[in-house]
């Protein structure tokens, strides 16, 4: 059991403030992903969170236990990177059972520990491999198993599946779902860049906006109740169309949202008139992008394939339901 909690947390790295006053709680057992734009400061609140980075300001507390001032190694914690870094010269079974070896744990209990993790993660069959002999996949297993063994209070993930290809990205997601129930009171801390890691795998997703937690919330809730312009047109893909200038007036709101899926596209009628750009076609569902006059297209996603094609006239209809309203400072109106 393990309850995290940030209070005020700042980070600079010389003159410029990287975190600022950072707060959040995470109960025990829950899993939270951190996502942001490139540099917002998701990896570095990853670090102050291990140890590996000194805080600026501001306290980390585990279990009602200051640990600011804490070494990373006594803080309970485990993090796993995207390049997983395995001793090469060693087999899975002993990658994995190297830090229980330093700790100087009894054979038996190395044996029992790295057998358990291996069957949590499909890693029995391979226990006698060398790193080489493995795919990226299953180094990113084994580097998990290693994290696990150590029976770590929070688990910390920095972009784990970033270096695996698309399809053994998707399995390692599931893996780590499975490895989630597996480990019900391991509160487990997630970055990425994945939206769909990130809709998928969390409790509750922290939205970090040039160091400042910008909202947090259940996945679907920042997807249908963002608070913020910033967090509608950062969560989903493709992204929310933002409309400005007399498209929002008639709302009367500065700007309006409408997600790509919530618009119909006809061949006439009342709505945003505009010409196809271009019709891309994934197979299951078809992305329409219109031009109406404005410096981006608008993206309406279609189920299956589409038959608008390039130079098409549209009209695009969304209703009124869904239509998100911001106002001047970016805030969402009606909350
Ligand atoms: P990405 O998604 O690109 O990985 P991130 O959100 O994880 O980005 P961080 O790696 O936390 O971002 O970096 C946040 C900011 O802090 C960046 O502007 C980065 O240049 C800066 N930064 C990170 N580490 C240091 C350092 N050791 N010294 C100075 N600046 C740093």
């Amino acid at each position: 059991m393990a309850k995290l909690t940030i209070s005020n947390l700042d980070k600079r790295f010389g003159a410029f403030d990287i975190l600022r006053s950072v707060n959040l709680e995470i109960p025990s057992g829950e899993f939270v992903v951190f996502v942001g734009p490139s540099g917002c400061g998701k990896s570095t609140l990853l670090r102050c969170i291990s140890g590996l980075e000194t805080v600026s300001g501001g306290t980390l507390n585990i279990d009602g236990k200051d640990v600011t001032n804490v070494p990373p190694s006594q803080r309970g914690i485990a993090m796993v990177f995207q390049s997983y870094a395995l001793y090469p010269h060693m087999s899975v079974f002993d990658n994995m059972a190297y830090a229980l070896k330093i700790q100087k744990l009894s054979k038996a209990d190395i044996d029992s520990k790295v057998r358990d993790a291996s069957r949590k993660l499909q890693l029995e069959p391979l226990l006698d491999r060398l790193p080489r002999q493995l795919s990226g996949g299953q180094r990113q297993r084994v580097a998990i198993g290693r994290a696990i063994v150590r029976d770590p209070k929070v688990f910390l993930f920095d972009e784990p599946l970033s270096n695996l290809d698309a399809a053994l990205r998707v399995q390692t997601r599931l893996e780590i779902a499975t490895l989630k129930q597996s480990l019900p009171h391991t509160t487990m801390i997630y970055v990425t860049h994945d939206q769909v890691e990130a809709m998928t795998l969390a409790d509750r997703i922290v939205v970090l906006n040039a160091g400042r937690v910008e909202q947090v919330g259940k996945p679907l809730d920042l997807y249908e109740r963002p608070a913020s312009l910033f967090v509608a047109g950062f969560i989903g893909s493709p992204k929310m169309n933002l409309l400005v200038g007399e498209h929002a007036a008639r709302f009367h709101a500065s700007t309006i949202g409408v997600r790509p899926e919530h618009l119909t596209v006809r061949s006439g009628g009342e709505g945003w008139a505009g010409r196809v750009l271009r019709t891309e076609h994934l197979g299951s569902e078809s992305y329409i992008y219109v031009d109406i006059g404005l410096e981006e297209p608008m993206i309406a996603r279609l189920p299956g394939t589409s038959v608008f094609k390039h130079g098409d006239a549209v009209v695009l209809q969304a209703s009124e339901q869904a239509i998100l309203r911001f106002d001047a400072k970016g805030g969402r109106i009606d909350r």
